[in-house]
């Protein structure tokens, strides 16, 4: 006998073998806050545990439906957003300008790798960032580090843990994604009319003049497809898009993961079946700092139903490589793991293809998603101590991958960016050609440095150009 949301049951439930949404908490654990006042966390853990899922095991289904394909080679993986969500950026404008700069980037992408295009944003609850120091020094004076808006404030006055500050993250997804839905469902998205997805920002004539063509490109095949009446068969007038962020704040997670009916059940004769969905987001990721296989994020992960990112990188053991696939998915569900690859420009070429032999010659053949992260290995600091990337870095890294997996006969199945749709100066280079001096008009991330929108879309360009050739 099972027990379903309490109520004991003889219900098929398909769980990980001896897991459980807590069982996270008897493992080592990185980067665990120290909340100072544990009452307060446990008041704000059941306040989490009563309120409904942010988002549906059905989306979450349809999601993972998507990714199959990825994996399969038939579709592209565009995953981008901020490094740090801010809950201040929960404002129509701010969530605006990033879903339109994802949606004019899936456009080209579609156009240049001749694929349909499943679209992730970082977004709706990417609030939680791992940190090298619990503090760091301001002004000569110790402080605890900003760790998210989910944890405490980037003001100094702000700095002290609040577990309050969970239930408003909860607050904030929400409010982001209903703007998010809201957008897509009143025709944000409309393939008729995909000039509307223009950017106000874009000057830049020769990017411009590139999008034009590629949405005169896109007009003419939806004219074509309208005369042959082919436009009925599929919905034309919404796009999807889907949320993620880092699962690095477990309580949290666990709060937000519920016992659900898995919707593709029953097919005819089955019977109805249940799983445990994190309801927080449809596509959860554990990064580069909390990936070790006996701890507690991994332990978390592998027994949820979501597709779920593991961050690669120069720290990875080849032979790690296996032993997470076997531990998050045991059953080898094509598209259920993405492999966030992040190495730096300079390193890709050496390090990547034994990460690509270990997994292509195991029985995870075909399994995974490769996906790009050229952001996160190409992190540098100016003299000034400003945080920065080149785009000249970033376009490397991205060109050594799509370059190596030809080689070794994979498919890079996506790009996983930090973004944002706002005119910010965070990324030197690209078609504006910033530099050093120009990384304090408008520095705004408190975290990592993101493309601003006319950067991400030359990067979209430079990669559909690369499968053209
Ligand atoms: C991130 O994606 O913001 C991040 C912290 O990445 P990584 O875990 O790869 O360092
Ligand atoms: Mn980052």
């Amino acid at each position: 006998m099972a027990s379903v949301n309490g109520v004991q049951t003889n219900i098929p439930i398909n769980t990980a073998d001896n897991w459980k949404p807590d069982s996270w908490r008897s493992k080592p654990i990185k980067q665990c806050p120290e909340y100072p006042d544990i009452k307060a966390l446990h008041k704000a853990t059941a306040e989490l545990d009563q309120l409904p899922p942010i988002v549906h095991p059905h989306e979450i289904e349809k999601l993972k439906q998507s990714l199959k394909e990825v994996a399969e080679g038939k579709a592209f993986l565009l995953q981008g957003g901020d490094c740090a969500e801010l809950f201040d950026y929960c404002r129509q404008d701010a969530i605006e300008s990033k879903l339109k700069l994802l949606l004019q980037m899936s456009l080209v992408l579609i156009r240049g790798t001749n694929r349909k295009v499943v679209r992730i944003g970082r977004m709706a609850g990417q609030y939680a960032k791992p940190r090298s120091s619990p503090m760091e020094t301001v002004d000569g004076k110790q402080v605890p580090s900003f760790r998210g808006d989910i944890l405490n404030g980037f003001d100094l006055s702000e700095r002290e843990l609040d577990p309050q500050r969970l239930v408003k993250a909860y607050s904030y997804s929400a409010a982001t994604l209903n703007c998010i839905r809201a957008a897509i469902s009143s025709g944000i998205a409309d393939l008729h009319r995909p000039m509307n997805w223009e950017l106000g920002h874009v000057q830049d004539e020769r990017l411009k003049a590139k999008y034009s063509e590629s949405v005169g490109f896109l007009t003419e095949a939806l004219r074509f497809m309208r005369t042959i009446g082919a436009d009925k068969a599929r919905n034309l007038e919404t796009v999807d898009i889907y949320t993620s962020h880092e699962g690095l704040l477990l309580e949290y997670e666990q709060s937000l993961t519920r016992l659900l009916a898995v919707p593709r059940y029953p097919a005819e004769g089955e019977t109805q079946k249940f799983e445990y969905y994190d309801t927080s987001a449809h596509f959860i990721w554990i990064g580069d700092r909390t990936r070790q296989i006996d701890h507690a994020h991994v332990e978390f992960i592998r027994g949820i139903a979501n597709p779920i990112g593991v961050k690669v990188g120069p720290t990875t053991p080849t032979s790690d490589l296996l032993e997470l696939l076997r531990t998050i998915n045991p059953s080898r569900e094509v598209g259920k793991v993405t492999l966030i690859t992040r190495y730096g420009a300079a390193k890709v070429r050496e390090l990547l293809p034994a990460h690509i032999r270990a997994v292509e010659s195991s029985e995870y053949r075909g399994t995974v998603i490769w996906q790009c992260d050229p952001m996160h290995g190409n992190t540098r600091s100016v003299s000034s101590g400003i945080k920065t990337r080149r785009f000249d870095d970033i376009f490397s890294e991205l060109q050594e991958t799509l370059a190596v997996h030809k080689e070794e006969g994979s498919y890079l199945g996506g790009m996983h960016l930090e973004l944002t749709g706002d005119a910010v100066t965070e990324c030197m280079g690209g078609s504006q050609n910033l530099d050093e001096g120009d990384l304090s008009t408008n520095y705004t991330s408190h975290c990592d440095p993101r493309l601003n929108e006319k950067q991400a879309l030359e990067m979209a360009f430079l990669v559909a150009d690369h499968y053209l050739e």
